[in-house]
């Protein structure tokens, strides 16, 4: 009996909520090297979060870069990949003549079917 009431009261110290305030909320360490006057500029982020490949040097405001590994992270080519829109992958696919080859074919397409709305109402009208 006092067993038990002693197990409830260790159950009930145990509050979830602060372990995993204190626990879970992993920091890391990012790094940021300016190009333009050699600061580093370091920040703290969430373990799982994804820093950003730039930061605004604390130093002289300017770009400071990502350091992965002790090195430079190249932003340009990772912000092509982000920056990649639906008219990019399209333009990878088909060529400008071929869009508007397409385009003409649509519109020829829509217009048909335009007209033979028109002659309806007409009909409907008369
Ligand atoms: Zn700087």
């Amino acid at each position: 009996m006092a067993d038990r009431s002693l197990r409830g009261i260790r159950l009930g110290a145990q509050s979830l909520q602060s372990e995993e305030g204190v626990v879970f909320m992993e920091r890391r360490e990012t790094i940021y090297k300016c190009d333009t006057c050699a600061h580093t500029t370091s920040l703290m982020f969430a373990a799982d979060a994804e820093p950003p490949q730039t930061w605004e040097c604390r130093s002289c405001g300017a770009e400071a870069v990502l350091q992965v590994d002790g090195k430079s992270v190249t932003p340009d080519e990772t912000d092509e990949k982000v920056a990649r829109t639906h008219w990019d992958m399209l333009l990878e696919r088909r060529t400008i003549p071929e869009l508007e080859e397409l385009l003409e074919e649509r519109l020829a397409f829509i217009r048909a079917r335009r007209g033979a709305g028109a002659d309806q109402a007409q009909k409907i009208g008369a």
